[in-house]
């Protein structure tokens, strides 16, 4: 039975959906104002990852992913700092754009992005620009029921009037201070008040009517109004990277549960952050990556995607060219083993039968169902592919297993999400055998060996690249 870690309880719980067999799942999308880059993938590769997870468990899923375009201030990230520019309306502004056309050109790129990492499209990409309606309506609702108030055309939902909040991000009052780092509204009753609507000033670019006079709405509220309307008022899961869990998660719940009465989201699923080199990324750090950078590098989103699904989603993970080159590694031997298995010919007679799929079957789902842990899952793989390969290698596999095998990769493969080309390593055996044979002179320390043999394949018009612990990477000069 799969289990998740619940951000909300702070324990790995059994997964159960409100309806049996169906599942309502919410993931919070991109802000559309510039190129997602590989950390803002490692949160969409973990929804999809549960997503397809449950698929495979036998689940109907319904995933909605919406787009951020507008609301979302420059300072929103600086706790419930309500302040700066619109991100995307500072955008239009500096590319001389309307926001719409630099809204529609960064989702058109996320969604590119999305789909060469093989990440299944949500079922629906809400818009928060076509949903201000059903966010007035959720806000006026909180007015009514006293927990918001507006002010000066500003509408602020009041934190001290809903006991639980803090119960997601441990935020709560009590262990909220006013902090440096807290930009303080004028029209605020309390400084952790956030923002539900602003008033719009001439020069704003995107703005509404509404009951409080003409303004937009906040960040959170969009996804209140968009998660309900198309989940219902209680969802099964709620993803997003960890940073959202304060202060967006936070609100979210405040605003949906204060509104609708009930219980918001069962399931909180937060991914921890991909760090580049040890640190978070950063333009001015040059440790800032887009998939293109992986690409222009040599590598594909395929081997992208394996090197995420080597690291627990709930593990900091760190991103380095030389674990990239590891799942380079990787993917050539999945890819490889899948082409031997598929060569094996009809007449090739086993002298055991043995029955690979059941027992490894279980271990990749006790892992899967152990909070998604993929490196886990990944090992099962490879554990696989050395005991099939050792037969093949000894000519004692017959088709018959062969294509079971292959049945069972197929269908951890819907989860896992690879691609799999029927290229193999066009590099020949003779390389391969010096490449080894200049391993073991590293091994044991033969460092004038280990040179000549690099001479050796270079001739060859091969290039060797170390990597962690003795292993390496071969490619063609
Ligand atoms: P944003 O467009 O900034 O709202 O981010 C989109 C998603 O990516 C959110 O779920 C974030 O929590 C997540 N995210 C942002 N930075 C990282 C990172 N470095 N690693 C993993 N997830 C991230
Ligand atoms: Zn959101």
């Amino acid at each position: 039975m799969l289990s998740l870690y619940n951000t909300l309880t702070k324990k790995k719980e059994p997964f159960k959906s409100i309806n049996p067999g169906k599942v309502g799942m919410y993931s919070c999308g991109p802000t559309v104002y510039d190129y997602i880059h590989i950390g803002n993938i490692r949160a969409y590769l973990n929804a999809d990852i549960l997503r397809r997870y449950l698929v495979y468990l036998g689940y109907e899923v319904r995933h909605i992913k919406n787009i951020t375009d507008v609301g979302h201030l420059t300072e929103d990230d600086i706790a419930q700092g309500d302040s700066g520019d619109d991100k995307i309306a500072k955008k239009a502004l500096s590319e001389k754009k309307t926001p719409e056309e630099i809204a529609r050109f960064y989702e058109e790129k996320f969604k590119e992005v999305e789909k060469e990492m093989n990440i299944l499209p949500a079922h629906y990409f809400p818009r928060a620009t076509a949903h201000v309606p059903q966010m007035i309506k959720i806000i006026s609702d909180l007015i009514e029921k006293g927990y918001a108030y507006s002010k000066n055309g500003n509408v602020f939902f009041d934190v001290t009037k809903f006991e639980d909040y803090g119960k997601l991000s441990g935020n709560t009052l009590a262990n909220l201070k006013v902090g440096a780092r807290l930009e303080e509204h004028p029209d605020k009753k309390n400084p952790w008040d956030f923002a539900l609507w602003l008033k719009a000033s001439k020069e704003h670019l995107m703005k509404w009517e509404s009951p409080w006079g003409i303004g937009y709405p906040g960040w959170h509220i969009e996804c209140s109004a968009m998660s309900t309307e198309y989940l219902g008022d209680t969802l099964d899961i709620h993803t997003g990277g960890e940073d959202n869990i304060f202060p967006h998660h936070e609100a979210e719940i405040a605003q949906s549960e204060c509104s609708s009465e009930k219980k918001f989201v069962n399931f909180w699923v937060h991914n921890r952050h991909l760090l580049v080199d040890g640190k978070k990324m950063s333009k001015s750090k040059g440790n800032f990556y887009l998939l293109k950078d992986i690409l222009k590098k040599g590598y594909t989103a395929n081997e992208m995607r394996l090197l995420l699904l080597s690291s627990h989603y709930r593990s900091q993970m760190n991103f380095t060219w030389e674990a990239m080159g590891q799942a380079k590694n990787n993917l050539q031997k999945i890819m490889d083993w899948v082409s031997n298995l598929k060569s094996i010919k009809a007449d090739q007679v086993s002298e055991e039968k043995i029955d690979f799929s059941h027992i490894y079957q279980k271990r990749f789902e006790s892992a899967m169902d152990d909070d998604l842990n993929t490196p886990l899952a990944l090992s099962v793989l490879y554990d696989l592919i050395s005991e099939t390969n050792k037969i093949i290698s000894e000519n004692k596999l017959d088709k018959e297993t062969a294509e079971n095998i292959l049945k069972f990769w197929e269908k951890i493969n819907k989860v896992f999400g690879l691609i799999i080309t029927e290229e193999k390593t066009e590099i020949p055996a003779n390389i391969l055998m010096l490449a080894e044979e200049r391993k073991q002179a590293r091994i044991s320390e033969n460092f004038a060996e280990s040179d000549e043999l690099r001479k050796k394949i270079e001739e060859l018009g091969y290039i060797i690249e170390d990597l962690k612990d003795n292993n390496y990477l071969l490619k063609i000069k």
